[in-house]
């Protein structure tokens, strides 16, 4: 077998057009996501290739990727190694069923992963992205209680601010209320309060106080539902798309106790903070929490194969195991066409490996400092109403235009763009999420492109 033509990456796509037309007509078909669709066709941002910590863009300039794709290509882009398992793995089996059929590159994937999580997650159901890791664990927290006969174990509680993808269950226990209020009535879902300081805080990594308080208030949950009905608390923990918030001290610690004390599981979605951006294996093993289900996605692949999972404990998945009926009989009756993709688990295996012989958390650890000072220097900048950061991610709160309070930090994106950064946007924030493999140079560049970038902006 010849794997020649991955050597060239000009030869590998012939269905792309090797210099995309830009016209309106041809720009018509594909309504893209997240995307003020209008406004790009008028002034389309087409990446055309990816090398390192930069793409590049259809006039041929290069632009640093702050955010690491969306959060998730924390080794950069256009890797030999990635891109070589991912070829293999296509051409030996490029798609196996994964519902009665196994193959061995998700059974490996799986072994990996559990090895880098804390003591007590033991078992991986894969899913294909963030979003369906969210639901699945959400369904997979009610079919628990009602396989122990408490199937009055239903209601669900997320937290104000949080961030769980955009399928129904994600959304609706998710609080960014930009995302749901299009869609009328989702799950029946209560929200925690959400854990930003005050803007003009300036925190430097977490919050010193307050944590237990803020976490008892999952008590009033508990006074007015009953611990009897309520399944499961999620919660990331640390935010990325609300902006990079950090909960204090203490505050996952008691979330824990009050789960364990009231019999209610406890969900961490670590899509964002899973394999190495918040400077260890999992937020979990930074914050010295374990949750029952540990949600992952993006830098699992490093973007570069759409994958995702759910790890859960040995108490979880044995309860399931243990429900009696006949041997063929399906556990949990839930899975996608796509989960345990033989492709996206082999690119899953390559980027683990890649990850640990690299250290990469150590290097996140190694930045975070130096990042840190760089993103607090922009205190004081125009429009700079609050800075928030956590390993190698920070949030800017941006001074909101009263009428319309994402147009600034959207303005502020599209210029950072325009001076070759890629910085990401949300509600009334900026969000900054580098590759792990950034020089401290670049970081500097990147943090001094968005200071001037604010201080052109009105
Ligand atoms: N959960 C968290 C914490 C996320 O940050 C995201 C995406 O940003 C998701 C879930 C959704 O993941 P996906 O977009 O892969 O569905």
């Amino acid at each position: 077998m010849t794997f020649a033509v991955l050597d060239d990456p000009r030869t590998l796509d012939a269905t792309a057009p090797a210099a995309p037309r830009l016209d309106a007509a041809w720009l018509d078909a594909h309504w893209m996501p997240f995307t003020g669709n209008r406004d790009f066709k008028a002034r389309p941002r087409m990446i055309v290739a990816g090398e390192g910590a930069y793409y590049t863009d259809t006039d041929g300039r290069k632009v640093f990727d702050g955010l690491s794709g969306l959060w998730c290509s924390g080794l950069g882009h256009g890797r030999q190694d990635i891109a070589q398992a991912i070829g293999r793995a296509a051409l030996q089996l490029d798609y196996a069923p994964a519902f009665q059929f196994g193959h061995p590159a998700s059974f490996e994937l799986a072994n990996r992963i559990v090895a880098l999580m804390p003591e007590g997650l033991r078992h991986v159901f894969f899913t294909s992205s963030g979003s369906e890791a969210a639901d699945t664990s959400l369904k997979m927290a009610r079919a628990y209680w009602r396989t122990r006969g408490q199937g009055g174990k239903t209601r669900l509680i997320g937290r104000e601010k949080g961030y769980h993808g955009v399928n129904f269950g994600g959304v609706s226990v998710g609080g960014m209320v930009g995302n749901r209020k299009a869609f009328g009535q989702g799950i029946e879902a209560d929200h925690l309060p959400h854990t930003q300081p005050p803007a003009g805080t300036f925190q430097r990594g977490m919050p010193q106080g307050g944590g237990a308080a803020l976490a008892d208030r999952l008590l009033d949950l508990i006074a007015l539902h009953d611990a009897s009905t309520i399944a499961a608390v999620i919660v990331e923990p640390f935010s990325g798309s609300a902006g990079v918030v950090i909960p204090p001290v203490g505050y996952l610690q008691r979330l824990r106790e009050i789960c364990t004390q009231h019999g209610i599981l406890l969900i961490f979605d670590e899509v964002i903070t899973g394999f190495g951006r918040a400077g260890g294996w999992t937020g979990a093993e930074v914050f010295g929490v374990t949750p029952d289900i540990l949600n992952f996605a993006k830098q699992v692949t490093n973007g570069a194969q759409p994958l995702g999972g759910c790890v859960v404990t040995a108490e979880i998945h044995d309860t399931f195991m243990a429900a009696g009926g006949p041997q063929y009989m399906l556990e949990f009756p839930h899975g996608y066409t796509y989960s345990a993709h033989p492709v996206a688990c082999a690119a899953g295996n390559a980027v683990l490996q890649v990850l640990q012989q690299d250290d990469m958390p150590a290097r996140v650890r190694a930045l975070a400092p130096a990042f840190e000072r760089m993103v607090h220097g922009l205190r004081g900048a125009r429009h700079v109403a609050d800075i928030r950061n956590f390993g190698l991610a920070a949030g800017f709160t941006l001074e909101s235009l009263p009428e319309e309070p994402a147009r600034r930090p959207y303005e502020v994106a599209m210029k950072c763009w325009d001076k070759g950064f890629y910085v990401r946007y949300g509600g009334d924030t900026i969000q900054l999420a580098p590759p792990f493999i950034s020089t401290e140079a670049e970081l500097e560049r990147l943090v001094s492109a968005l200071g001037d970038v604010l201080q052109e902006t009105a």
